[in-house]
């Protein structure tokens, strides 16, 4: 088998997105599943869609390039800010995008125009994050600019929380987005089919008992994908956190101890843990580097340490006697070593699991205890 690789499972996917689904529904937000992290892979997509999310969002024209050419036809939205030059493409393979720039807006609009479509438009707005978002009093003249404007129409507003600054969306500040929601159909118009609250991390807020007002729509990648609240760490109730696995392979075991000396190079690596010299202890090292991966970001397995990295090797030292060279190991990623992972170009990725249960069950009838050998 290729190495390194990552392997997904995607019935934990469908799982994780289901679980997610089922639970917001019954607070009245639907979920548009995001997967920039996993550079648009349309199979993890189809899993997402397959758990039940209404649409997927996207944050670069090449993913959802990626995804169109694999023939996924659901709705897809642009939640990066559109760049000025690929607005053409961005009208021809997202039914909307998130915008916060009138420019931007007025350039999708003449697009949208000369393709013989209406792009629909979800404005963004700044509620503590400080990334992108138009501030909260000038939402309304944006909106009715938009409304004005032949091409596109003004599907709704949304906001986005604990990407750059860490602020955790509030109770307080999903009650001011729904009051900007019926503040800006107030003066402009159109009823606002989207009020897309924010990300993973709304998710507490949004299980949680109080009124959802007119939030009714999340964007989730982190939780689908990881099981993960973003801003704890903590793993949420009935998600799995094992979807994705990097499996790397051993190039090198010995038992050189560690030099004190060695951490003292002016170009010394910023991790350098040393490994106790102890008879049980074993360094070895895996062809997987920093260009692969964000190494921080890896779960060492059981009895293992991480002694560092460089572009190409990673050093572990580890009491498990039974690796030796071409021996694979296996890790969990947080979702910076993930999305790395994802888009590294020698690493492969093994789908298991790839058909839905239903379907499986639709051809062979629900065989429960089929073991494949
Ligand atoms: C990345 C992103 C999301 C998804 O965030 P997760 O924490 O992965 O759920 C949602 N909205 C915007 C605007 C994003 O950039």
């Amino acid at each position: 088998m290729n190495c390194p690789r990552i392997e997904v499972d995607l019935h934990k996917l469908r799982h994780n997105t289901r679980t997610v689904v089922e639970r917001l529904k019954a607070r009245g937000i639907r979920v548009t599943a995001v997967t920039k992290a996993v550079c648009g892979h349309p199979a993890m997509a189809q899993a997402m869609l397959d758990g039940g999310a209404e649409g997927l969002a996207e944050a670069r024209l090449s993913n959802v390039k990626r995804l169109r050419q694999a023939g996924v036809t659901c709705p897809i939205t642009l939640i990066r800010t559109p760049m000025l030059s690929q607005v053409d493409d961005i009208v021809q393979v997202c039914e909307a995008s998130y915008n916060t720039e009138i420019p931007v807006i007025a350039a999708l609009a003449a697009a949208a125009l000369r393709q013989n479509t209406t792009h629909d438009v979800v404005l963004m707005v700044e509620m503590g994050d400080l990334r992108e978002g138009i501030m909260p009093q000038g939402i309304g003249h944006m909106g009715q600019q938009v409304v004005d404007m032949p091409g596109v129409a003004l599907k709704g507003i949304g906001a986005n929380f604990a990407c750059l600054s860490g602020i955790a969306p509030t109770a307080t500040k999903m009650q001011a987005l729904t009051a900007l929601a019926n503040e800006v159909e107030g003066r402009c118009g159109p009823f606002l089919q989207t009020v897309s609250g924010g990300n993973s991390a709304n998710l507490p807020w949004a299980f949680g008992s109080r009124a959802t007002g007119r939030i009714n729509d999340l964007r989730i990648g982190e939780a689908i994908l990881l099981g993960m609240d973003p801003i704890t760490g903590v793993q949420i109730g009935g998600l799995f956190r094992d979807s994705f696995t990097l499996v790397a392979e051993v190039i090198e075991t010995d038992t050189k101890t560690v030099s004190p000396l060695l951490g003292t190079a002016d170009h010394a690596p910023a991790i350098i843990r040393l490994v106790p010299a102890t008879l049980e202890t074993t360094r070895i090292i895996l062809a997987l580097g920093n260009q692969d991966v964000d190494v921080a970001g890896l779960s060492m397995p059981a009895g293992s340490t991480l002694v560092g990295a460089t572009s190409d090797h990673l050093v572990i030292g580890t009491t498990d006697q039974k690796l030796c060279v071409g021996s694979e190991v296996r890790f969990q990623m947080n979702y910076s070593a993930l999305m790395r992972a994802m888009a590294a170009p020698d690493i492969q990725t093994t789908l298991h699991n790839d058909r839905p249960r239903s379907q499986v069950n639709d051809a062979h009838g629900p065989k429960k205890h089929l073991a494949l050998v």
